[in-house]
């Protein structure tokens, strides 16, 4: 007779860290199930750094969800003592009428969020290390900042611990069916049953779908660290996050320097890849392609290039989320797509979960991000 659970969880990354913390605590006997050992550097949530920010230019729904975020990566730190946020401020850059600048102004007044709007010409003066265009503009928000993603996915992993989850690394799910009141998952190493099933499985969800068709692809990423020519511009108390809209629908993003050098990456454009087949060398031409936009914008980044990192978005057509039931099995939930923007999320994205699986659900409005592939 396989063990029985209240809720098996299928991917202990970002997402099913935060489900496993949120749902433990609630005293649901939690199984949580990982093929590999998280943390780890071959899904997501790896390279040192995620932003967070709250005047959301992708738009107002998210302000909510990212302020609840916020209140419980705070409230995680002092449990655990672990330091997972450090505020920057942050500038999101690009011409006045385009997504960025035009996005991150609309949720900033929709939700009465503090902000400013500079002109080029204050954020060269203001931040140095940053070089803008005459016709951009910046929204400042002062609540933005980093957060350390290897560090949250282990707080979240050793509070569900401490609270009772049975976690389990190295054993991938290979299957699951839905079994009269409850859920049976197949793994490498055995047999389980639950009354109800997470698939937070990141960049391999469409292999746990089973049947049901979401028009998801997974895009590799290239993460670049290079040795700021001058340090003093790139010191976290002088350098913001940014994010820029440097051609219209093109973005780009980067942190100060945090010792490792100046992180920068690309948002999207990346290629379409097999989760089990990708490249995770970087190549010199992907390198030369981010040169080139550090030499116009952050002149003072460009020197030598002290590491790289590959990692994978999971992509739903129109850029959101998707955080739904499966259509055919509702004991079946999934929490996972998340476009490339979803780790500031994570905690809340976990409390969201245990909502639905425990009382059916959630203060949020999940609209955008309910199943919209039918
Ligand atoms: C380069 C890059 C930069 C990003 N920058 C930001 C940012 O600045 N801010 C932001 O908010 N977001 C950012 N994101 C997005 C964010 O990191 C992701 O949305 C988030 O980490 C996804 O979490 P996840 O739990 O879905 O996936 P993961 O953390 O990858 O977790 C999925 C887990 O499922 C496991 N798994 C898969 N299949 C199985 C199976 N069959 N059985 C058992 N386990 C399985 C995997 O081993 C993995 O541990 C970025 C993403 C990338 C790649």
């Amino acid at each position: 007779m396989p063990s029985r659970f209240d809720v098996v969880i299928v991917g202990l990354g970002a997402m099913g860290s935060a489900v496993a913390c949120h749902l433990s605590r609630r005293g649901e006997r939690v199984l949580g199930l990982d093929r590999f050992a998280p943390p780890h550097a071959l899904g997501s949530s790896h390279g040192q750094t995620r932003i967070i920010r709250e005047a959301y230019f992708e738009h107002p729904i998210y302000v909510p969800l990212v302020q609840r975020a916020y209140e419980l990566w705070s409230a995680l730190e002092r449990e655990t003592g672990r330091t997972l946020f450090r505020e920057t401020g942050g500038l999101m850059i690009g011409k006045p009428d385009g997504a960025v600048v035009a996005g991150a102004r609309r949720s900033a007044k929709e939700h009465s969020l503090t902000h400013e709007v500079f002109s080029a010409a204050e954020v060269r003066a203001r931040f140095p290390a940053l070089q803008p265009t005459d016709e951009m503009l910046a929204v400042w928000e002062p609540r933005a900042g980093i957060l350390f993603p290897e560090i949250c996915v282990e707080a979240h992993l050793t509070m569900a611990r401490t609270q009772g989850a049975d976690l389990r690394s190295d054993e991938p799910v290979l299957s699951w069916e839905v079994d009269g009141d409850g859920v049976r998952v197949l793994t490498a190493k055995g047999g389980y049953r639950a009354r109800q099933l997470v698939l937070t499985a990141g960049s391999w969800i469409h292999s746990l779908l089973g049947d049901m068709k979401l028009p998801l692809s997974v895009e590799r990423q290239v993460q670049l660290w290079f040795e700021p020519k001058h340090r003093v511009p790139f010191q976290p108390e002088r350098c913001p996050i940014h994010i820029w809209e440097h051609e219209p629908g093109r973005f780009f993003y980067g942190f100060p320097d945090l010792g490792g050098g100046v992180k920068v990456a690309r948002h999207h454009e990346g290629e379409m890849v097999d989760p089990d087949f990708v490249n995770r060398e970087v190549l010199p031409e992907e390198v030369e392609a981010m040169r080139t936009l550090v030499r116009q914008f952050l002149p003072d980044a460009e020197g030598s290039l002290r590491s790289a990192a590959v990692c994978m978005y999971t992509n739903a057509p129109d850029g959101h989320f998707f955080i739904d039931r499966h259509p055919a099995h509702p004991r079946v939930l999934i929490a996972s797509p998340c476009s490339g923007h979803g780790f500031k999320f994570s905690s809340v994205i976990g409390e969201v979960m245990a909502d639905l699986l425990t009382e059916g659900q959630t203060r949020f409005d999940l609209s955008l991000f309910r199943n919209r592939f039918r």
